[in-house]
């Protein structure tokens, strides 16, 4: 770090006239051009020692010192927005409702789980009171109590829908998690059903709100690579069977399909927000599975989309390979990798400028890059500000009807059109 010059009018002070003038370490400290590690004159300081170094230096005992700048206390905690967790599991204890904390306008108010023992302990740690608890069978309650606004569905799969209905019959706002629901059909009776509501329905598509993958739409959107060509896009991980989000997701009937519906669909959103059209066509084949009698779904799938600019994007999602989390786009200028780029809390972004003669790569680093508070953050100011939020139902919908046609495609072994 350099040392900053005086400004016009003050005294400049120098490290010898500092030291006389009784600047204490605590001072010194918070002057990072000064090393008084090297510096041997310095006079040994008493405790309770005090005087004004510079004017607005704090004295050496407790005081309060002004509000930092630039940092936003967030909403009081009776005016956000109140939410309940539906479904107590990995990614909702692990992920969401840590997050929530974090927000500026949303607070844990409520808890749906069928499981007791579960439902207390979250309870107890985030001191959510026995009035606000609830399970499967009394969930519709919920429309009687005030601290709730918003339902966070976070179950497998097929039962999305059947959660979603309720919450919006109980009045309540709705946020979902992807794969939104297991068919087209659902996923539209679930818009319908917010739409008489008159509430809001948002799908939990946390990459739309990464400063990384944020990054990577501006840099395309910039011509940074040119015009984009191709895309690729891979997800994977294993799915060992000893371990409960496994279970349900080995299963057809619960999950509504495989590695796509489960990761696969982030390569389907990824492409649709990079390069910012929709595909009109699909192709795809299935692997070969692990042949576990208990995998119903399919574990390895690798399909085309074809978008109306010419791009093609090839993806695979798979349960046979392990933490694959990548996305490619190549234009006429330069390419973009995010690899990882959608894992939780680690992301990667390169740009490889090739239209100079000694290609440029650049990593792009971005501090503390979370994802979870912004989306949660969006809900509650979708609610707060009574207008959509970033990624509604037709979002979700829009990505199911794609994952249709590409089961379909791999059935038939036809390109099929998406309608
Ligand atoms: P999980 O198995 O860890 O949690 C599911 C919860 O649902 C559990 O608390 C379980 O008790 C409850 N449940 C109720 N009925 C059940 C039943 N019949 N079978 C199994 N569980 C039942 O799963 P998860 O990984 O937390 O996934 C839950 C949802 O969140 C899924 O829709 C998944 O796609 C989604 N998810 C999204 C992300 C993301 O990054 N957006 C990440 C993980 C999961």
């Amino acid at each position: 770090m350099t040392r900053s010059t005086p400004k016009k009018g003050s005294t400049p002070i120098d490290r010898r006239q500092f030291v006389k003038a009784g600047g204490g370490l605590l001072a010194l400290s918070a002057i990072p051009t000064f090393s008084h590690a090297t510096d041997n004159r310095l006079p040994a300081r008493k405790l309770g020692q005090t005087g004004p170094i510079v004017e607005g230096f704090p004295p050496a005992e407790l005081v309060g010192r002004p509000r930092p700048q630039g940092l936003e206390l967030g909403m009081p905690p009776e005016e956000r927005i109140g939410f309940a967790i539906v479904g107590l599991g990995s990614y909702a204890t692990g992920y969401i409702i840590p997050n929530l904390s974090g927000t500026k306008n949303a607070k844990l108010t409520a808890l749906v789980s069928g499981n007791e023992e579960k439902r207390n302990a979250v309870a107890s740690t985030y001191a959510i009171a026995d009035e606000h608890l609830y399970d499967y069978e009394t969930f519709d309650a919920i429309a009687e109590d005030p601290d709730v606004d918003v339902v966070y569905i976070i179950t497998p799969n097929v039962f999305h829908r059947n959660l979603v209905e309720r919450a919006f019959a109980a009045g309540k706002h709705v946020l979902c998690e992807k794969p939104m629901a297991i068919t087209a059909e659902d996923c539209q009776a679930m818009i319908d059903a917010g739409n008489r509501a008159g509430k809001k329905l948002m799908i939990g598509y946390r990459a739309q709100f990464d400063p990384y993958n944020l990054k990577a739409i501006e840099l395309i959107r910039d011509g940074r690579i040119g015009t984009p060509s191709t895309l690729v896009a891979d997800h994977g991980h294993l799915l060992p069977l000893d371990v409960p989000k496994n279970q349900w997701r080995a299963k057809q009937e619960v999950a509504g399909g495989g590695s796509l519906y489960d990761i696969g669909i982030y390569n389907i959103n990824g492409a649709r927000y990079l390069l910012n059209e929709e595909p009109y066509a699909v192709r795809a084949k299935y692997h070969e599975g692990s042949g576990r009698p208990e995998v119903t779904v399919e574990e390895e799938i690798e399909w085309q989309m074809f978008f109306p600019s010419g791009v093609i994007a090839n993806c695979s999602s798979s349960y046979l390979t392990t933490n694959n989390k990548r996305i490619h786009v190549q234009g006429d200028k330069g390419e973009l990798t995010l690899d990882p780029a959608t894992n939780y809390y680690i992301r990667s972004l390169k740009i490889t400028d090739r239209s100079q003669e000694n290609h440029h790569i650049e990593e792009i680093q971005i501090p503390n890059p979370n994802q979870f508070v912004p989306m949660l953050e969006e809900m509650a100011a979708a609610v707060l500000e009574d207008r959509e939020p970033k990624t509604p139902g037709a979002e979700g919908l829009q990505d199911v009807r794609i994952m249709e046609a590409i089961y379909r495609a791999a059935e038939s072994g036809e390109e099929v059109t998406i309608s």
